[in-house]
This record gives structure tokens, sequence and C-alpha cells, in this order.
């Protein structure tokens, strides 16, 4: 007869990882799946991990994570066609402690995987997690690619990520839709030490991140730059549905912001190590599926815990596999891995940031969706960029003259005074 396990998690990314640990910890007997060759083979991000989610379930992890740089200073750019607008906040109190960090996924979730296997989970690599198996309404184990690859366990927690598999075998959710993912491309640029330390400012382990809006084409998107030790992470996400409209590929967005000359400056002569592609949840809380049932639970990116409004995603990602961890120890203690025995999770979630988040931005969805994005993306950054400089050019046209023709340069990129009121009130509307 096959061995029956407390739990199978299926995905070692962030919420897979942090669900396997927290349960092995209390001594549950997990198996932490993962079709990669080893956690965070294939896995991307940008990305900026925070500390507080993380250290709730590892405190000081800061001292042996493979981290990059401490992010001192957080900068948006709003980009113009050869100009840029800067806003951004730099602050010595980021340091103490850090907020959070710059790393790459291959070596980071090799690490924290790794902690689940030392806290007891058992790692099982290169398997896919095919099926659900079922005995009536409830979940009792997993179909892989293996031969004779069926694993039970009294419960199973789904954190296959965007793509989920099997939250589609559950019925919990269909395929996304175009408008509920994005897809970002990203390079990692290498660039000797001294010249990120140079060219950002920065001193030691310091580190920077730079948002980037504006130069995507007029579709709805963002691209990002940030500095790790001896490389740089520059990448773009678009909404799947903008790119089918104009068929632009991601990576044409992409060599455009290379190509820009503010961004040119800081990456030259670095050298690309890698390039990669990944779906991004961006459908926010009315995207967000049931999250446990009789036997399973599901977290991270495959239930569209994502805040892409701060790029949050790691850390909700934690917090639910976390919480998810913690209520199937509940369950396993009364013996009830019912709907009803594992809705702690339900409740955990209900009380945190990751559904109060959420929820905040509920009305960002429809805001991208019915909203012009080449008014957002495009003409605003542009008017804004223009105002700026025509504000700051001394040419001997009067400031009344300049102040006016910034203000209808603005009027006129968003299609007059009645539209640019009523987009302000809609995205009040969609982040309160
Ligand atoms: P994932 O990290 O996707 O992990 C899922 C795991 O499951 C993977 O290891 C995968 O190989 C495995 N898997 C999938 N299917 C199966 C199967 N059938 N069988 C076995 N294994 C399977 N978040 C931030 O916090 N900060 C950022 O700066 C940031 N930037 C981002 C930039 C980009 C370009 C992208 C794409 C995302 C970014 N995010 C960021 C979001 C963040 O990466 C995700 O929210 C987070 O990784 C979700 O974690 P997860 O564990 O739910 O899923």
């Amino acid at each position: 007869a096959n061995e029956h396990f407390d739990a199978i998690v299926v995905g070692a990314g962030p919420a897979g990882s942090a669900a396997a640990f927290t349960m092995a910890k209390a001594g549950l007997s997990v198996v932490l799946m993962e079709r990669g060759e080893f956690a965070g083979a294939k896995n991307i991000f940008g990305g900026v991990i925070y500390r507080k989610q993380l250290e709730d379930i590892i405190p000081e992890f800061w001292k042996e994570a493979p981290l990059e740089r401490e992010i001192i200073e957080q900068r948006m750019w709003m980009l113009g066609e050869q100009s840029v607008v800067t806003f951004g906040h730099r602050n010595e109190a980021f340091k103490q402690p850090s907020n959070c960090w710059t790393g790459l996924r291959v070596k980071f979730d090799q690490w924290f995987a790794g902690k689940a296997e030392q806290a007891g989970a058992l790692a099982i690599y290169e398997t896919v997690a095919t099926e659900l198996i079922r005995e009536g309404d409830r979940v009792v184990g997993v179909r892989t690619d293996r031969e004779d690859g069926d694993l039970y366990a009294s419960v199973v927690v789904v954190a296959d990520g965007v793509n989920s598999l099997l939250g589609k075998a559950l019925g919990i959710h269909r395929e996304w839709a175009p408008d509920e993912v994005s897809l970002a491309v990203k390079e990692v640029i290498a660039l000797p030490k001294e010249k990120i330390l140079d060219r950002f400012n920065l001193e030691g382990n310091e580190g920077v991140t730079i948002e980037l809006i504006g130069q995507t084409h007029g579709m709805a998107g963002l691209g990002f730059l940030y500095t790790n030790q001896e490389s740089i992470s520059l990448g773009v996400g678009v909404m799947v549905s903008d790119l089918k409209k104009k068929k632009i590929k991601p990576y044409q967005v992409l060599e455009g912001l290379k190509a820009h000359p503010m961004l040119k400056r800081l990456l030259q002569g670095g050298e690309t190590k890698e390039y990669s592609g990944h779906l991004i949840p961006e459908g926010g809380y009315h995207s967000i599926p049931s999250l446990c049932g009789n036997g399973w639970v599901i977290c991270g990116d495959a239930a569209q815990l994502v805040n892409f409004v701060h790029r949050e995603g790691t850390n909700l990602a934690m917090t639910s596999g976390r919480f998810a961890g913690e209520a199937i120890v509940e369950a396993h203690q009364r013996g009830d891995y019912s709907k009803a025995g594992l809705s702690g999770y339900d409740r955990r979630i209900a009380a945190s940031f990751v559904h109060k988040d959420l929820k905040k931005y509920q009305g960002m969805h429809a805001l991208l969706r019915d909203v012009d994005p080449t008014i957002m993306f495009d003409k605003l950054p542009y008017a804004v960029n223009e105002a700026a400089y025509q504000m700051l050019l001394v040419d001997g046209v009067s400031k009344a003259e300049k102040q006016r023709k910034a203000l209808r340069g603005i009027k006129n990129a968003t299609g007059g005074s009645m539209n640019l009121l009523k987009l302000g009130y809609k995205g009040w509307r969609a982040i309160n």
C-alpha cells in the first residue's frame, strides 16, 4: 500500500515552502513536491523580498538567506520619450532593520525549500503533480508523472503558482482571463559592483528599486529596474489582454526600455546573463477563489493573492502558506480535515493584511479594464514630462503662459477637463 502523509504540498515556491516549513516544524509528516530540478530552478520574479512576513516564519532569516541588496531607496520614474519625471524615497530607517531586499529566485527558493527540508519535510524534485486523487467529495492525494506516482495525504496544499493546474482541477478557478494576468519578461544584466555603487549612489550592501511607468506602447503595464550585488534586474509586465490587442511582443517593450536614454546609461557595459518570462496574477480581490475545501487548501499565486499595486506577491504567498500550515496543524490536532476543519485558514486570511490590502484595491482591476490604457500609460506620462520640461525651461515665455500650456497638455492627454476629473475620481475610488 502507498505510504500516507499528513500533508502534500505541491510547489516549492514561497507559498509552498512556507506551508511545508510550518507543518514540518510542528511535527507533521509532509511531502514538498516540485517539478523543477530544484526549488527555484525555473522561477523568476522582480524581485523584492520583504522582511516582516518571512521573519514571522524564520526569525532573523537575513543572517543566512541568500539576499542581494538591502533596499534603502525606492524610486518611481515616469518616462517621456527622452526624459523622466522622478519621485522617490530614501531613508536610513529602512536599514534598522531592513524593510526589504532584492533577491534572485534560483538561490532564494533553494534556500527556503532547504529550510523546510531541515525542519523535516520530504522534498521530491523533478516531479509534476498531474491530478488530484479524490474519494467522493474529498481530496485524498496527488497523482504524479512518476511511475507508481500516487501519493496520499490527509490534506493537499495547492501552491503551484499562477498557472495552477490543480486549481483548475479543483474547479475553483478556470483559465485566467487575459485581463486577469500580465506577462512579464525580465533580464538579469551583469555589471561590476563598483559601477552599481557609483551609478546608484550606494555604499556596501545598499540597493535601489525603480518602478517605471510609460514607454509600454500605450499598454497597461509597468517596468522595473532593481539592483543586485553584481547585476541589474530589468523587466516589464504588460496585461495579456493589451498584448493581444496590440500584437506586440513583451520583449519588444523591454528592448524599448533598454534603449531609453535614462535607462541606457544605467545599464551601459552590462552583459545579459539571463532572460525569462512569467505570468503575474493581476485579477485582484474579485479573482480570489475559495481558499479551502475537504482535504485541500490553496495559497499564493494559485489563489491570485498578489497586490500588484504595491508589487507585493512573495510576502502574500509566504503569509498564506504559513496560515495554511497553521490551520492544517490545528486540523491535524482535531483529526478533522474537512472544509470546516480547515476553515482556520480562511479566518486567518480574512483577519490579515492579505485580505484587507486586496480588498482596499478591489476597484483597480475594473479601472484598468474600463479606462483606455493609452491615457494612463502613455499620454499622461508624456504630458507630465512635457509640463515639467516647459516649466523648467527658461526661454522668455511667461510663467503664467507656461502653466496654462502645461495644464492644457494634461487635460488634452485625458480627453478634456471632465474626463480628467472623472479619471481622478475613478482612480481615487479604485484605491479606497
Ligand atoms: P510560485 O513562486 O510560482 O511557485 C510555484 C511553484 O510550483 C514553482 O516552483 C513551480 O515550479 C511549482 N509547480 C507548478 N506546477 C507544479 C506541478 N504541477 N507539480 C509540481 N510543482 C509545480 N513579488 C514580490 O513580492 N516582489 C517583487 O518584486 C515581485 N516581482 C515580480 C516580478 C515578476 C516578473 C513576476 C513574474 C512576479 C513578481 N512577483 C513579485 C510576484 C511573486 O513572484 C509571486 O507572487 C510569488 O512567487 C508567488 O509564490 P507562489 O509560491 O505562490 O508561486
